[in-house]
């Protein structure tokens, strides 16, 4: 998921060009500002740091299903650390970004988690 702060910032492209580029398989995408009641969803454990639901919330985000091979490990491998300090350059968090409460992408971390995530998402409203 392409977080608010990137799509502010114009960097959807760029961030779609890289999983594109590299032989990933785009099969969904919405685009759409999450209500807070989604939020409280997905980051269920995480879900009383107010700042992390503000910052999730504040303007639309990109949420997409990439499939291919190893998907989840090479996504998180090509988001870089969750902390962009720690994310090396080459990685989309270490090339574009410096804080982690503004790190631009969220990856699911497993493909248990993925598939929760995308039920959750792309649910039919
Ligand atoms: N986060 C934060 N402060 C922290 C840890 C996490 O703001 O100290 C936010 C950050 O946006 C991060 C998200 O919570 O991407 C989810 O945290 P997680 O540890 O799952 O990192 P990720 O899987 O995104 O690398
Ligand atoms: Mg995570």
């Amino acid at each position: 998921m392409i977080k608010p702060d990137a799509v502010q910032r114009g960097l959807v492209g760029e961030i779609i060009k890289r999983f594109e580029m590299k032989g990933f398989k785009l099969i969904a995408m919405k685009f759409f500002r999450p209500t807070q009641e989604l939020l409280q969803q997905h980051y269920a454990e995480r879900s009383f740091f107010p700042a992390l639901m503000e910052y999730m919330g504040s303007g639309p985000v990109v949420s997409m299903v990439w499939e291919g091979l190893n998907i989840v490990r090479s996504g998180r491998q090509m988001m870089g650390a969750t902390n962009p300090a720690n994310a090396l350059p080459g990685t989309i968090r270490g090339d574009f970004s410096i804080q982690t409460g503004r790190n631009i992408i969220h990856g699911s971390d497993a493909v248990e988690t993925a598939n929760k995530e995308i039920a959750l998402w792309f649910a039919e409203t």
